[in-house]
């Protein structure tokens, strides 16, 4: 059974792009493992009183802790750097702690965020890079076999109840996860992000209230890195049902 590694920099990340994949394949016995980078410790805090960034990375990781119990996550590793600082942090350093990730937890499909973070935050664009650059050079330490493919993830929906937009998609989707039995836990797994109110209720209206109407049926991946080759994507006609 394939292990599936997802990096995303924020709790909450997982959730939204892909939520429903997570709890699919749990269901299908697969082994599932989120590194989170950042503790979330940036913006508002919801409904909740909290005065420092401490308590507010504290509080995050419980939420976290509560979506991974939703969606069957088997492994969650915390990285712990400051929410919206990864531009500034040791690239080297975040690269050679995936790295020893993926080395330890041999994943055979890891997914991370697009070049464009899907909203463009830098967080996301710089957990791209690095994720990335680790599954190059874990190919350096690992069999043939043993090699990750590597996803990126889209969101083609996020800005559907926005006024705004985000950026221009980096890269053209290539699968779609269909989500449809998984919607619920989704749903709730993105309710356990109490205090991420208000970007829950931005792209997904009515779910922190209980309603997961909104919620689509699927997930949309874009395969750029198989058995040691980058795969360029292209824009297919009507986007193909894949499973990770
Ligand atoms: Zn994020």
């Amino acid at each position: 059974m394939k292990k599936v590694m997802i990096v995303f920099p924020h709790p909450d990340d997982e959730s939204f792009a892909c939520g429903g994949t997570l709890a699919k394949c749990q269901d299908h016995g697969q082994q599932t493992c989120l590194l989170c980078i950042t503790s979330g410790c940036k913006g508002r805090s919801g409904p909740f009183e909290i005065d420092c960034r401490e308590k507010l990375a504290r509080h995050r990781e419980q939420e976290l802790g509560k979506a991974a119990e939703v969606l069957g996550i088997n492994r969650l590793d915390l990285f712990r750097y400051p929410d919206g600082s990864l531009v500034h942090a040791d690239r080297e350093e975040l690269i050679a702690k995936i790295l020893a990730a993926i080395i330890d937890w041999k994943p055979n499909v890891v997914v991370t965020f697009p070049p464009d973070g899907v909203t463009g935050h830098p967080d996301h664009i710089v957990t791209c890079e690095a994720t990335t650059i680790a599954v190059e050079r874990a190919e350096q330490q690992l069999t043939l076999a043993e090699y990750p493919d590597l996803y990126y993830v889209s969101i083609p929906h996020y800005y559907d109840h926005c006024p705004d937009r985000g950026p221009k998609a980096a890269v053209p989707i290539t699968g779609k996860v269909d989500i449809t039995l998984y919607r619920t836990q989704k749903g709730e797994a993105l309710r356990a992000h109490q205090s991420q109110v208000y970007s829950v209720n931005r792209a997904y209206p009515g779910v922190i209230d209980g309603d997961f109407g909104v919620i689509g049926c699927y997930e949309y991946y874009t395969l750029v890195r198989s058995a040691g080759k980058v795969v360029e994507p292209v824009a297919a006609n009507g986007i193909p049902l894949i499973e990770l």
